[in-house]
Order: structure tokens, then sequence, then C-alpha cells
């Protein structure tokens, strides 16, 4: 074949990796980015993307900028490059310190309504169809709905700190996950890495609770990153890719998403709900309702076949409406 100096965009190729003294083999393909590549690395090294240094000759630069897209560099199949990291061992001290949050950004009305129908997104999502799996840890549920759960401030304040990680949980958490299942299915979605979710998850005792049962757990290697005009490239959560996986049980009009950014729902707007992020948890643990009043708002659409034509902006006057609707009857 012949050695391509850059690579198509919708092209893949496979990049060996060096890194302590072993080679390591991953499938990328033109659109993803160094940061995407950087992900596929740490599936089988377990070094994290934040501690992650490649070395290729003349393009060490460009390999540190996590935004730049693998086709604008002169990659191809022979090439051998270097990584140097480390596998952090405590993995709950490493959490504290992750990667910066980005403030959420507002996109446009129209310029999310781009990003979705944009061909290369949808080719993006297209190909995590194809190359992720969502491991069952329940089976799906004939005639529920679907509930999708981010972690970091939504359930659990991942920055602050606490001799015991149920200081940081977000009041009522297992209540309202009890009363959800009794209409949804549950999955939890987090932007960190899968080890990290079950050891989250298992600390908060949300795998074993006997008043519910958690359908999937996933993580970052389910999320595609998009490029967007205003904000360059970033990740986010699409739900296509659970609807694509399950299309016998969830789809647009069952599902709804709750997540503190809204950047998370770029390519299923109308399916996200932005929640108030749980944040200093030791001062706002004893006044944070939230969980409590979307237990409600979860069971008052329940009822609903069809989710999506309902602004989950407006979550909380559609409770207030709901039950003055029942004193009325
Ligand atoms: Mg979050």
């Amino acid at each position: 074949m012949a050695a391509a100096t850059t690579l198509g965009t919708e092209e893949e190729l496979t990049l060996t990796v060096k890194w302590s003294g072993k080679e390591y083999t991953v499938r990328v393909c033109g659109e993803d980015t160094v940061g995407e590549l950087k992900r596929r690395i740490c599936e089988v090294t377990d070094v994290l993307p934040k501690r992650q240094k490649l070395l290729y000759p003349k393009i060490a630069s460009k390999l540190s900028d996590d935004s730049v897209l693998l086709c604008q560099l002169p990659l191809k199949s022979s090439i051998k490059m270097t990584m140097i990291g480390t596998v952090e061992d405590d993995i709950i001290v490493d959490q504290v310190d992750s990667p910066e949050i980005i403030d959420d950004f507002e996109l446009g009305q129209d310029e999310t309504v781009d990003i979705k129908d944009k061909e290369v997104n949808k080719q993006k999502l297209r190909r995590r169809i194809d190359l992720c799996n969502i491991d069952l840890r329940n089976p799906c549920r004939q005639g529920k709905k679907l509930l999708v759960l981010d972690i970091d401030y939504t359930l659990f304040d991942h920055r602050s700190t606490a001799e015991n990680p149920l200081e940081l949980m977000r009041p009522y958490l297992h209540e309202f996950l009890s009363a959800a299942y009794a209409e949804y299915d549950i999955m939890i979605w987090s932007a960190t890495r899968m080890k990290w979710v079950e050891l989250k998850m298992g600390e908060l005792g949300v795998l074993n609770n006997p008043n519910y049962e958690i359908t999937a757990l996933l993580d970052h290697l389910a999320m595609t990153t998009l490029q967007s005009d205003s904000h360059g490239v970033f990740d986010c959560k699409p739900l296509g890719l659970i609807w694509a996986k399950f299309p016998e049980f969830y789809n647009a009009k069952n599902t709804i998403m709750f997540d503190d950014l809204r950047r998370n729902f770029v390519m299923n707007p109308q399916n996200g709900l932005t929640i108030k992020p749980f944040k200093k948890a030791h001062a706002s643990r004893d006044s944070d309702q939230e969980l409590v009043k979307l237990t409600q708002y979860l069971l008052a659409i329940a009822e609903l076949d069809d989710l999506s034509n309902l602004d989950h902006n407006k979550w909380e006057s559609y409770i207030a409406d709901s039950s003055k609707r029942r004193r009325n009857t």
C-alpha cells in the first residue's frame, strides 16, 4: 500500500506505541484528535491521557495539543511513537488532581443544530457505535424509559475532599435512584475511565443497593469529540450510541439525561436536563434538595409517551403545574 503523507479524515490506521519497554497497537482514524488517540492509549496501557507525553520526530509539539486532528499530522501505519507516562496506582488521589473542568459554555441554538447535523459529527458517532461496546450489568426492562446520569458534580462532589466518600455524595441519591427505578432503567455515564466509575459507584453503594439495579456504566471511551466553530474541539456524550445498541428499548422519545455540563447534550439537546452542580459538599449537603425535586419531575413525566417535546429547562415549573393540575382534579 502506498504510504500517504497525511491521512484522509475517515481513513483508519493502526499505530504502534512504545511504552515502558513494550509495544501496544491502537486503531485511530484521521478525524480523531490527539486527545482521542490518548484515550485509546489509556485503554491499553492504563496511563491517563493527561499523564501521557507522546514523542515522534518533528511533530512532538503538535502531539502535545489534544485538539489537533490526526489527519493534520504526517502519520502512517508503519510508524512507532513513544509514550512517556506513569500509571497512577491510587486512582482516588488521582481523581482529586483530575484535569481542569472547563466551565460550561452555551452554544447558540443555530450552532447546536449545526453541530448535531454536521456530517463529520454523525460519522464520528457511527464510528463510535462500531467500536464501542456497552456491557449490561443488568438486563434492559421492557416498557421502561431510560435515565442517563453523569457523576461528577451531578451525583458526587469530586473536587472536595473527605475521609469517607459518602460525605461527598449528593443528598438523597439512593432515594432518588430507588424511586426513578420504578419507571426508568438507569445508566451512569462519566467522562472519566471505567475503573474510576466502578470504584466510585461501588464506594457510594450504588452497585449493590437492594432497591434498584444499574443497567450499565459508560466511561470516556463512549464519548465523541466534536468540532464547533465558536468553542473549538470538545467532548460530548451522544445518546445515539445507546439508542443504536439497544433500539428495541431506548430511543429519543423515552430517554432523559442529567448532566451539569450542557455541552454534553449537544448531539441530542432535546433529551438533556442541565442539573445544578453539586459543589462544596460540606457546606451544601444540608440544603441541597435537587434530587428530591428531580424525582418528582421524573415521575411526573414518566406517564408521557414522548419526552422529547418537553423543555427540560423548565422542569421546575412543570412540577409546580402538575401538582396544581392534580389539586384541581
Ligand atoms: Mg459532571
